[in-house]
This record gives structure tokens, sequence and C-alpha cells, in this order.
């Protein structure tokens, strides 16, 4: 899927370059152009991307702290620019507009909606947005801001793909190296998606294709993205348990929202080479995605690929029903409720000063 990507924000910036980079390194070519937007200047010094600093007159490159109402504003005030640097990037080859945003911050959080909802009024191709949920002990203005931001995106972006910063997480790390380890993990994850469409090795009419990723996405919503693989043998005989544990295990343990399987739609992608993919283990485990996610809409396709294992990638499209998207919006919700009792100041009452989840715009 030939696509633009548009990151808001600083987790942005680096998970946008570590999409471009998986891309390049893979050779898909389905990262037609990257730029990376902010208000914080020093966090658009080292990307080796195209940068667009928003907000200049009012906050001076210093940021918005974590005010995603400020970072609405200031994106909605400088739209003209963004839309003039997209302008020549997006082209009559691009096929979807990605545009990534930590939820839980100011600029990625409150910027990203505007941005989604600006684009998918001006171009024709879809406009997903790829969305960080924070970490279940980040602070609760990181809850509050994602709640808000994610129910604003939720109603322009034609799908919402989650990621859970717990999902990878592992005990003793460093932030900054367990961001390292997510960011990797998304970029797996987005890079084969969005390289799925684009197979260039071996034609048959199993290969998945573009038109499969967008139909999954269609129902709109919270998706999310599996991943496993598994080492395969030469025979594609003895490869039916391992493409069967690849697909359950790309939704068991490495779906990017970890729990959220009950779906609308589906699709499950086998990359593989394609001698050793075995058909009876893709319709097994095409059947076991069925029943898994309850959805009657499961699509399939091969991703042929020169490699000595076996992968599973699973999109899940219409999750936002799922306990786990629940229970985050429901502490949301709550966060949003302390925050009005115990805060006095002026800004945060503006802030907060409604129970239920608004959207922001
Ligand atoms: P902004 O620049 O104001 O949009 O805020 P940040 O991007 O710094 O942070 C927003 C949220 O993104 C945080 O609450 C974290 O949950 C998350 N975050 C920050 N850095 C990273 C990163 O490198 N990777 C991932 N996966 N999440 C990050």
């Amino acid at each position: 899927m030939k696509t633009v990507l548009v990151g808001v924000g600083q987790a942005d910036g680096k998970l946008t370059t570590a999409l471009s980079e998986f891309d390049e390194r893979m050779g898909f070519g389905a990262v037609l152009d990257a730029l990376a937007v902010n208000s914080a200047s020093a966090d658009l010094h080292p990307l080796e991307l195209d940068t667009l600093l928003i907000g200049q007159d009012r906050v001076k490159g210093h940021g918005v702290g974590g005010d995603n109402e400020l970072g609405a504003e200031l994106m909605q005030e400088d739209i003209g620019e963004l839309l003039g640097a997209l302008d020549g990037r997006v082209t009559a080859r691009t096929e979807s507009i990605i545009v990534v945003a930590g939820l839980g911050g100011g600029t990625g959080s409150g910027g990203a909606p505007v941005v989604v909802n600006q684009l998918s009024r001006i171009y024709d191709v879809p406009v997903y947005a790829l969305g960080v949920l924070p970490g279940r002990d980040e602070g609760t203005l990181a809850q509050v801001n994602a709640g808000r931001s994610l129910k604003t995106l939720l109603g322009h972006a034609d799908a919402t793909i989650l990621i859970d910063n717990d999902a990878w997480k592992s005990s003793g790390e460093s932030l900054s190296d367990g961001y390292d380890a997510i960011n990797t993990n998304i970029a797996r994850r987005v890079g084969l998606l969005l390289g799925a469409g684009e197979a260039t090795q071996g034609v048959g009419e199993s290969v998945v294709d573009t038109s499969e990723v967008i139909n999954t996405l269609r129902s709109g919503g919270v998706a999310a993205i599996g991943y496993a693989s598994a080492p395969a043998a030469d025979d594609p005989a003895d490869n039916v348990t391992t493409v069967m544990s690849a697909a359950r295990n790309s939704l068991l343990t490495g779906l990017s929202l970890p729990g959220a399987t009950s779906a609308d739609t589906a699709l499950l992608v086998t990359a593989g080479r394609p001698e050793t993919l075995s058909r009876k283990g893709i319709e097994k485990a095409r059947r076991w995605v069925e029943t898994e996610t309850g959805s009657m809409q499961v699509r399939g396709g091969d991703f042929p690929i020169e490699s000595d294992r076996i992968a599973a990638l699973t999109v899940l499209g219409g999750v936002e029903r799922s306990e786990r998207v629940e229970r985050f919006l429901n502490r949301a919700r709550q966060a949003i409720r302390e925050q009005s009792t115990e805060s006095a100041t002026p800004a945060a009452d503006k802030n907060f000063q409604n129970d239920e989840l608004d959207g922001l715009f």
C-alpha cells in the first residue's frame, strides 16, 4: 500500500523514522514520503526526515507540555503550512495517508485529530491514524489526553490502528530502551502491512493486494495488528502446524492491542517462501481466526518473501467494543473525574470540566 506518513509530536517522529527505515531495509517501497511535525524544535532536530515546526509565534519552538488543547489549536492555526508541505508529496500513486500520533502527549494528541480531519476532507484516499495508547503507569493527564484524542480521531479517521505501549514491555527496562523495542515492533507490523500489497516476487491469485487491506479497515473504528513467526521446513506438508501456530500467536501474544480479539473484520496474511506455505495450514488458520474473532469477514492472502521462516500478520478491524478498549476508555473517564475534583487551577479546570470524554473539537 503506497503511503505517505505524517508524524505529529515527539513519539511520532521516532516512529515515522522507524517505519521509513524498515520499509527501506526490506526494499518494499511502500513508504512514498514522510513528514514529521512538531511544536518543539529540539525534538525535530535529530530526525533524518523532512520536518515542519508549528506554533512558532506562540510557543517559540518549546512545545506545548501536555496541553493537547493547545496542540490542537496550534495545528489548526498552521494547517495551511502543513497542507502546503504535503502538496506534491501526496500524488496519484498514493493509496493511503497514515497520521502517526502518541495519544498521551500534547502536540501529537491534539494535533493528529486536526490533521486527520483536514486531510480526509481534501484527499480521496483513506486517511488512517496510527495511535499509541499511553502505558498504564503514565499519569492521569496522559490517560485523559489519550481518551479525548482517540474519541476525536474515531470521528474523523477512516480507521484508527491502536498500539498499546504496554504490549511489549519487559520488566527492568528503562523507558527509552522500552520505547525502542516498542517502536521496532510497531515498525515491523505496520511496515509488513504496507509491504504486503507490494509483493513483487512470485505471482498467484492467493497473493494479497492493497485492496484487501483497505477493505479490512473499511469497517472503520479501532483496528489492531498482530504478528508472529516460526522457522519453516522445506516441505509445505511439514508446515501445517507452523502456519497455524504463527496465526494463533499473532493474535494471542503478538497483537498491538492485547486482548482485543473480537473484531468485525480480519485479514490473515501468511508470509514466507511460496513453495513452503501449506495451503492446508492456511485454511485451518483462517477458520481459527474466524472463530477467535467472531467475524464472518475474514480475508486471507499470501505475502511471498525470501525467508527461512513463516510469519502471520493479522489485521483486525472494528475492535472498539473489545474489553481492552472499554477498559482504557473507562480509565480515561475516571481520570477526568479525578482531575475535576482534585484540580483547583483554572487551566486544568478548563481542561477537565466534564466528567464525560469530550472530543477535542
Ligand atoms: P508530544 O510530542 O507532545 O506529542 O508528546 P510525546 O510524543 O513526547 O509523548 C506522547 C506519548 O507518546 C507519551 O505519553 C508516551 O505514551 C508515548 N511515547 C513517547 N515516546 C515514545 C516512543 O518513542 N515510542 C512509543 N511507542 N511511545 C512513545
